[in-house]
């Protein structure tokens, strides 16, 4: 029986822990907070002490937590999960992280004779609650076919981007796009509300207009509709992604990422007002009128 050990039980990592669980892994599971693993122990997972308790004598460690912060210390902390990993043990990034850190990381871990691959995900909770992730994995060939096995549990698709930092990438500038699409989309609504238009035209008219992508169309109607209660993605991790892709941007291009700043100017408002609302009520933020 393959074992995994899974760090980060949050909206996404809970899910993806499960589909391991349906799968006939032994699964180990550890969070920062206790609570979000009870119904997983009852499932069949063993509850960890620690991420380095976690990684005892598993053939895989997979995390999914917030950031570059929260990776370095479940990799790399006093308890990190890197401090009892045997050689040969992969170690599966599965949070959007920096580019830097991802590259960073795989270089501490290599030195320690394990095998980091960069595989952030795109889809929403429910898509990591029912195994159908894409993976944008960054890595070499060899190692991906050893981590194929564990990841086919969590994704529908694998997209092989190149070596190790590839994958990283790719996340970053896909989340980079749809932040600017998303506080495009804001405004754009914002402006059609204040001007009086009818809003049932306007969503119809985006709907089938050439601007409608699954995005523009899942957001423009929540947003219209003050409808955040199904929070899958919130303004912290948006602005984190957004910020992580100025850097990207600003390490290779020769101009200023003039649209990359605008996205983490305006997650870093929405961020201010309500960390843990959903990314989509920058619409409340910047739909309020003007006064003459
Ligand atoms: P979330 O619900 O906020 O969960 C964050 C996870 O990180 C929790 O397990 C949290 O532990 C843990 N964490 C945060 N800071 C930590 C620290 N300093 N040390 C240890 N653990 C820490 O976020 P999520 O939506 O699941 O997102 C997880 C990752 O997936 C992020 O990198 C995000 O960008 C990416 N992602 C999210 C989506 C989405 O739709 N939500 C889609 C694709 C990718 P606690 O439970 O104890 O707080």
């Amino acid at each position: 029986m393959p074992r995994v050990a899974f760090i980060g039980l949050g909206r996404m990592g809970h899910g993806m822990a499960g589909r391991y669980l349906d799968a006939g892994f032994a699964v180990t599971v550890w969070n920062r907070s206790k609570a979000k693993a009870e119904d997983l122990i009852a499932r069949g997972a063993r509850w960890a002490t620690s991420p380095a308790d976690a990684a005892i004598d598993t053939d895989a460690v997979v995390t999914m937590v917030a950031d570059d912060e929260a990776s370095r210390a479940v990799w790399l902390g006093e308890d990190g999960a890197a401090t009892t990993m045997k050689a040969g043990t992969l170690a599966i990034e599965c949070s959007t992280v920096s580019h830097r850190h991802a590259l960073d990381m795989s270089r501490e871990l290599d030195s320690r004779g394990l095998i980091y691959i960069d595989s952030p995900v795109t889809g929403l909770p429910d898509a990591a609650a029912s195994g159908n992730l894409t993976l944008l994995v960054g890595a070499d060939a060899a190692d991906l076919e050893k981590a194929r096995p564990f990841l086919e549990p969590i994704g529908a698709t694998i997209r092989h981007f190149g070596a190790v930092g590839t994958g990283t990438v790719y996340k970053l500038i896909n989340n980079l796009m749809g932040a600017i699409q998303i506080a495009g989309i804001a405004e754009g609504l914002a402006i059609a509300e204040q001007a009086g238009l009818d809003m049932k035209l306007v969503l119809q008219s985006i709907e089938t207009g050439v601007i409608a992508s699954p995005q523009v169309i899942r957001h423009s109607k929540r947003m219209a509709a003050r409808n955040f209660a199904d929070a899958t993605f919130t303004a912290t991790l948006r602005h984190k992604d957004a910020a992580y892709a100025v850097a990207l941007a600003e390490s290779l291009l020769a101009d200023k990422p003039l649209m990359s700043r605008a996205a983490v100017e305006s997650y870093a408002r929405a961020k201010a007002i309500a960390p843990d609302d959903d990314e989509a009520k920058i619409i409340e933020l910047v739909s309020r009128a003007k006064r003459e």
